[in-house]
């Protein structure tokens, strides 16, 4: 069996979030596709491990923002590659509330959706949610997870359905400049020493989170 071939399969990069009392949750998502159009059904695919999926679970209710290529990354790095149960994943971050739940604001648009049914699997929830409300406010294009991949040379948080154990994509890299990888996210910086003051753009750690890869 050839597993690369799933790699043919499109995504985005979404946030899903929700909210426990106060707490505002979410984390991101690349495995998200509409089922229906009548009433908008969509299905998501969440790890057990992610403290969102608990969340959504027990409120029943969850919001989808859409990246688009210009979003900050780090929104990326703090929703992918941090735990909602200790972070205040908002802090830094433009969000709005719209039915009780937060919203990315720096996106093409949000839904918010019911939770309808759920499937397990071993390692991840599908809910499958009703659209009860969305908004749609930039023009500009959604991000793919393969632009997220190739562009900003980001890799899957370990929690992504696409996540793989052995990511070799180093190899398939420039052989002529030094490689440097961000221990936490995997963003690849290329020059002959990563420097001082550089702070990784996807997941914010300092130049110390980076070690060399070989070619
Ligand atoms: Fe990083």
């Amino acid at each position: 069996m050839d597993r690369k071939v799933l790699r043919n399969l499109s995504y985005g990069v979404y946030v899903v979030t929700s909210k426990e009392n106060d707490k505002k949750v979410g984390c991101i998502a690349n495995s998200i596709m509409q089922v229906t159009s009548n009433p908008s059904t969509i299905a998501v695919s969440i790890n057990h491990d992610n403290y969102t999926n608990k969340v959504i679970k027990e409120n029943k209710k969850f919001g989808v923002s859409i990246l688009k290529e210009t979003s900050d990354s780090k929104i990326i790095g703090t929703f992918g590659f941090k735990t909602s149960k200790d972070n205040d994943k908002f802090k830094d971050v433009n969000f709005k509330e719209e039915d009780g739940i937060p919203v990315i604001t720096d996106s093409c648009g949000y839904m918010i959706c019911n939770v309808i049914d759920v499937m397990e699997t071993k390692t991840h929830t599908i809910f499958l949610g009703e659209v009860t409300n969305a908004d749609d406010y930039s023009d500009e294009n959604p991000m793919t997870y393969k632009y997220y991949h190739e562009k900003l040379k980001g890799s899957s948080p370990k929690n992504a359905p696409t996540y793989e154990e052995k990511q070799d994509d180093d190899k398939k890299l420039d052989k002529k400049t030094k490689k440097w990888k961000c221990k936490i996210c995997g963003y690849v910086y290329e020059g002959d020493t990563v420097p001082e003051d550089f702070v990784c753009p996807i997941c914010g750690q300092p130049h110390t989170a980076f070690y060399e890869v070989e070619d």
